[in-house]
């Protein structure tokens, strides 16, 4: 894989969506609503749709998850393109990606824990747990347990979200140095997603706004290794009644393959696509014909979380 001087090279015409699921337990409704946004973003344009198991943190992994997230999406409908990616199979060129921006003195060893920072006096002590930079300018070549970290300049770096619209995030100021490896020796998500999406050769991200965060970052590695940047689309979060994320550490519950047209007809409205009544009834295959055809996702450009009220009665 090249990284240097290959801007645009490979950049194919036609869409390239993903849905790139943690192997962290079954798929909760958060995480279909979002496969869902993006399955359909891709049909819409008659692109493809391909699946990535994002497997690398491997102490987080539960054995078959990525079975039974399979398993859901094909009840659901929501077929993909070609073979399924994983993360892990992608070691080699993350090592590379490290080597070219090592070459261009962007990274240094960090042997920093979360409590010596806590110990340390730091007058300039970045709020928010940014990084303070202390391992910069120090040379730990004979630590053994260290993570690479990259630096950061003040730049201001914008990028066009579908919509979220115009982000603009100061690179330094906001996020700081930032991981790359982990002192445990796995690759950090910002770095391997940025890699997994190039050799995929993925031209469009659709997934949910908690990411939004690390699209800056994310814009950053793309300029530093020369990889052209995917279009992004950021949907808001599903949240529980109360406003609050439903995610798997909150023990969502996974969704069921039982009733799944119900449960995707659901969707489909908290999505608000205003699928008719008459399609409630209809096999997912139906449900998910009408909705490629009628695919507004420019109507969640005003929402910022969707609450889901009727939980239990999906
Ligand atoms: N694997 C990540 C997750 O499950 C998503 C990665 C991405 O969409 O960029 O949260």
């Amino acid at each position: 894989m090249k990284f240097a001087n290959d801007k645009w090279a490979n950049f194919p015409l036609r869409y390239i969506g993903r849905f790139a699921p943690s192997p962290t337990g079954p798929l909760h409704m958060g995480s279909l609503l979002t496969a869902l946004a993006s399955f359909l973003d891709a049909r819409a344009h008659q692109g493809l749709w391909l699946l990535r198991i994002d497997d690398l943190d491997t102490p987080r992994n539960i054995q078959q998850a990525d079975n039974a997230i399979l398993k859901t999406l094909e009840a659901f409908g929501l077929h993909w393109d070609g073979q399924v990616a994983y993360q892990s199979q992608h070691h080699e060129a993350y090592q590379q990606a490290l080597q070219v921006l090592n070459d261009k003195n962007l990274l240094y060893r960090c042997i920093c824990s979360r409590k010596s920072l806590a110990e340390e006096d730091l007058p300039n002590t970045l709020p928010g747990g940014i990084y303070p930079n202390v391992c910069r300018q120090k040379n730990h070549l004979s630590a053994s347990d260290y993570a690479l970290r990259i630096k950061t300049e003040p730049l201001n770096i914008h990028f066009i979200d579908h919509l979220q619209g115009m982000i603009t995030e100061n690179l330094a100021t906001q996020h700081g140095d930032f991981i790359l490896q982990r002192k445990d020796r796995i690759i950090a998500y910002q770095l391997a997603v940025v890699i997994d999406d190039h050799l995929q050769q993925v031209n469009h991200i659709v997934r949910g706004a908690d990411l939004l965060d690390s699209t800056i970052k994310q814009h950053y590695l793309h300029q530093c290794l020369s990889l052209p940047s995917p279009q992004y689309m950021h949907v808001p979060l599903l949240t529980g009644a109360q406003g609050t994320k439903l995610s798997k550490r909150d023990f969502a519950p996974a969704v069921t393959q039982h009733n799944s047209h119900q449960t995707l007809f659901k969707l489909l409205e908290l999505l608000q696509q205003n699928p008719p009544a008459d399609l409630k009834a209809s096999p997912v295959a139906t449900q998910l014909h009408w909705a490629i055809e009628h695919w507004h996702p420019e109507v969640l450009r005003t929402v910022r979380r969707i609450a889901i009220t009727e939980y239990h009665a999906i």
